[in-house]
């Protein structure tokens, strides 16, 4: 878009989005994109359903760094620290309202943005006076990723090796797929870094990917947030 192109755009849409992923190790199998790619590839189909729900998304390139300190023991890893990455989530939504944007929706694929987001957002709502929503996108998701994968398919497990394979299969080393081997470790303790838990970096079992159960979910999950974003006329 050109600016005179965002100009309209701005005004015509109902929110600009935000995708946020982050730059990260996820295991031997998936590339360091895996977040920003989900954060690209999920919100543009949102955006895409968008106007079946009457709703019109313009949305922002993706920003693909985040607070990833816990996984930095990893090579590859890139994070902005806590306050840093607060900030750039304010000073775009800043920038947003600055142009005639009247929502800023955030939507999220990295669990370690949550505690930075929940800042961010408190900040352009009271002192920027910019309405915000937010989509973490697998809670939208998360009873039907429990029902058939259970409790540990997070970071890098089934769902994000799903993900990755339905949208782009030749990323994903099907060599490298093996159950992710977890330190052991009591409930009430707090880990410091991602290798206090787990040796490979994953959760879960990578070998029980299922692309074909995920391209449901993710439908039945783009619809879920429409629904959920609708605007009081
Ligand atoms: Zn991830």
């Amino acid at each position: 878009m050109t600016w005179e192109d965002a100009a309209s755009a701005l005004e015509a849409a109902d929110y600009v989005v935000l995708p946020c992923g982050s730059t990260e190790q996820h295991s031997l199998h998936l590339p360091t994109s895996v977040d920003t790619l989900r954060s690209s590839y999920l919100t543009d189909e949102l955006a895409e359903r968008a106007p079946d729900h009457d709703l019109e998304l313009l949305v922002l390139p993706p920003l693909p760094y985040g607070y990833s300190e816990h996984h930095l023991p990893f090579a590859g890893t890139i994070t902005l620290d806590a306050g840093t990455y607060q900030d750039v989530v304010v000073q775009i939504g800043r920038s947003v309202k600055e142009h005639g944007g009247d929502r800023f929706l955030i939507t999220n694929f990295h669990a370690g943005n949550i505690e930075p987001h929940k800042l961010a957002i408190d900040r352009l709502q009271r002192e920027h006076d910019l309405p915000t929503r937010y989509v973490n996108w697998t809670d939208f998701a998360r009873d039907e990723l429990e029902e058939r994968f259970g409790d540990e398919w997070g970071h890098a497990g089934e769902h994000e090796t799903s993900v990755i394979e339905h949208y782009c299969p030749e990323l994903v080393r099907d060599e490298k797929k093996k159950p992710q081997t977890m330190h052991e470790s009591e409930e009430s303790e707090a880990f410091r870094y991602f290798d206090d838990l787990t040796v490979e970096g994953g959760l879960g079992d990578p070998t029980a990917s299922d692309p074909t159960f995920i391209a449901e979910v993710i439908a039945e999950t783009t619809d879920r947030i429409l629904a959920d974003l609708q605007i009081e006329q």
